[in-house]
């Protein structure tokens, strides 16, 4: 099949052109994201591939149906820049990369934890000017404190075991339960009891209208002052403005993100020596007990492997008339 692959970086080309020479799919790949500007580049082309920022909202896809595109491949599990219902009403399929990399995620998501708590961010600058005071690096023992899981689907279970292993209590949170984070002692409570009693909290679920700022300032008066706050999942489920007051207040301890509302303004970009307009991103920056990574988690050898194998699978199954089990519907 034809295929325009947007947002493509290096990485990209070559996980996926190694992964399609036994297959040999058509593949033209395109710097740019996906959007109404843009589509125009696909004309011809039956299906397109996109990863997280491309915006295929309603006025994209019709632009992609009207020049011939009948499939959108996702190389990415989140599917909140599409709009399933207007790719339904064109008979547009849309299909995904379900899991690639939950352990890459929630391991990146416990780098984030140690890193914040031990404060080896700051210790790795310290060192290499020559300073070697310890002032400002105490830690905390993550034995026995207690970590409250927001979404314990892979990524969240994941976590939940690893977590284990340093000897933590676990509290959960999902609108389902998972049996296997129970076997582990998780314990599923309600979100306020949950906020109240974790000394870390990690959100491991998807950004859906339920979940948009699940993270806002009522959330925060509920929380157990000096909390360590961990997003890798979507910066819609924080409001950016509420946290950066409760940084500012101490009653979050510890802010720990690879994602960010606003971050399809600067992510995956090199801007270094340009000038930084978002003055929230920029505040966040500042403070030492912030540390923000840019949407990195899943960016494993075994995840671009991963997503590359599944991308075409999804492809192959379209093309061929088979039902595709990663094809996801409005
Ligand atoms: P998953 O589908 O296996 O698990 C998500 C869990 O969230 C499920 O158990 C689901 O029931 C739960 N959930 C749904 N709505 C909820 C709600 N309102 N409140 C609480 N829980 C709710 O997904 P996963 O593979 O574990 O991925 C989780 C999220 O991680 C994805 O949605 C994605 O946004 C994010 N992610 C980030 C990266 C990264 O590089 N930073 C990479 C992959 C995934």
């Amino acid at each position: 099949m034809k295929v325009a692959v947007f947002s493509t970086k290096a990485y990209d080309r070559q996980f996926l052109s190694a992964a399609n020479s036994p297959i040999q799919h058509e593949l033209v790949f395109f710097e740019p994201r996906l959007n109404r500007d843009t589509a125009i580049l696909a004309a011809g082309f039956p299906a397109v591939c996109v990863f997280v920022h491309d915006q295929v909202d309603a006025p994209t896809l019709e632009l992609l149906a009207s020049r011939g595109t009948r499939l959108v491949v996702l190389r990415c599990a989140g599917f909140n820049n599409v709009d399933l219902q207007a790719a339904a009403d064109l008979g547009i399929t849309v299909v995904r990369v379900p899991a690639y990399s939950p352990y890459g995620v929630a391991e990146h998501a416990v780098g984030l934890i140690l890193s914040l708590n031990r404060k080896i961010h700051r210790a790795y600058n310290r060192v290499r000017e020559g300073n070697f005071s310890l002032d400002g690096l105490l830690g905390f023992n993550l034995h026995e404190r207690t970590v409250g899981i927001v979404g314990t689907g892979k990524i969240g279970l994941i976590l939940g075991q690893i977590m284990k292993g340093f000897g933590c209590n676990l509290l959960a949170y999902d609108v389902y339960r998972n049996p296997e984070l129970e076997a582990l002692g998780g314990k599923y409570v309600e979100l306020p009891e949950l906020f109240a009693n974790s000394d870390i909290i990690s959100l491991h679920c998807p950004l859906t209208p339920e979940t948009h700022h699940l993270i806002n300032t009522e959330a925060i008066e509920k929380i157990k002052p000096g909390v360590m706050l961990i997003n890798t999942s979507r910066g819609a489920l924080i409001d950016t403005q509420a946290v950066i007051e409760g940084l500012k207040s101490g009653k979050i301890g510890y802010l720990g993100v690879d994602v960010y509302e606003q971050e399809s303004e600067l992510f995956f970009e090199d801007l270094s020596g340009e000038i930084i307009q978002d003055d929230i991103f920029q505040r966040l920056t500042t403070f030492p007990n912030v540390l923000i990574t840019g949407h990195q988690a899943f960016f494993t050898a075994e995840a671009l492997y991963n997503i590359a194998e599944t991308t075409f699978a999804n492809i192959t199954d379209v093309e061929q008339g088979r039902s595709c089990a990663n094809e996801i519907r409005a």
